[in-house]
């Protein structure tokens, strides 16, 4: 159940569901989800839901993939030159989203997801795709500010830590709500360097974003 066509099924009705990037659904076309997943799940990699991927993290629903990356892209028509990603997770999203930008780099506290992650994206030839282990609390200073960042995992409210690596008319599209209870996918644009506007989209179900205290 691993065919192009299983795959094309699947971008074809998130296509119906509102999806319009057009270079997002041909990219999804691309990337082989069921490699990013245990292989006793693989028969449902092509579903449109969420996967558990072990240490009580889950692979994102393709839907919510392409929604993100779409979102996160809006109004670019050159590819982005930096990007950051908070919550690595299997490395799906990252290959989705690192298909269509300059240079991502993606953080992942839990180190073997990390290592799979890693490895996995360095097998299948992703370059410009750099996997690092740690906290993304404070997001990743070493290459900040960022034109655009990605938060898989869902926090209280947003970090200010994490505003603070946007570049100036850079845009975060981040789920924001209370564990297991209801989130929200926000869009933030930061507009100055004290000011930001956010915009609210569909209602969405993250894992929880882990903090630790500062
Ligand atoms: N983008 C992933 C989704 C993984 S689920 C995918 O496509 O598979 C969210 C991930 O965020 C989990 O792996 C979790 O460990 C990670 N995460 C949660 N809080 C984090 C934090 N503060 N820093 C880094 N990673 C975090």
């Amino acid at each position: 159940m691993t065919s192009q066509r299983t795959r094309d099924r699947l971008i074809d009705r998130i296509e119906h569901l509102g999806i319009k990037n057009q270079d997002v659904l041909r990219v999804m076309r691309l990337v082989p989800r069921h490699l990013f997943m245990d292989a006793a799940l693989s028969s449902r990699s092509y579903e449109n839901t969420a996967l558990p991927i072990g240490h009580g993290q889950t692979i994102s629903q393709p839907y919510i993939v392409a929604r993100m990356t779409e979102l996160l892209l809006e109004g670019h028509d050159d590819k982005l030159e930096n990007i950051l990603e908070v919550g690595t997770g299997s490395g799906f999203q990252a290959a989705v989203l690192g298909s269509l930008v300059k240079n991502l780099h993606t953080v992942e506290r839990i180190l073997p997801l990390y290592r799979h992650a890693r490895d996995l994206l360095y097998d299948l030839g992703y370059r410009n795709i750099h996997v690092h282990h740690a906290d993304g609390t404070w997001g990743w200073k070493n290459t900040a500010p960022y034109d655009a960042i990605m938060v898989t995992a869902a926090p209280d409210e947003i970090p200010d830590s994490l505003i603070k690596q946007l570049k100036i008319g850079g845009r975060m599209i981040i789920p924001v709500g209370e564990n297991n209870g209801e989130q929200i996918l926000q869009l933030l644009i930061r507009t100055s360097e004290s000011d930001h506007i956010i915009e609210n989209y569909e209602s969405v179900l993250f894992v929880p974003f882990l903090q630790q205290e500062s």
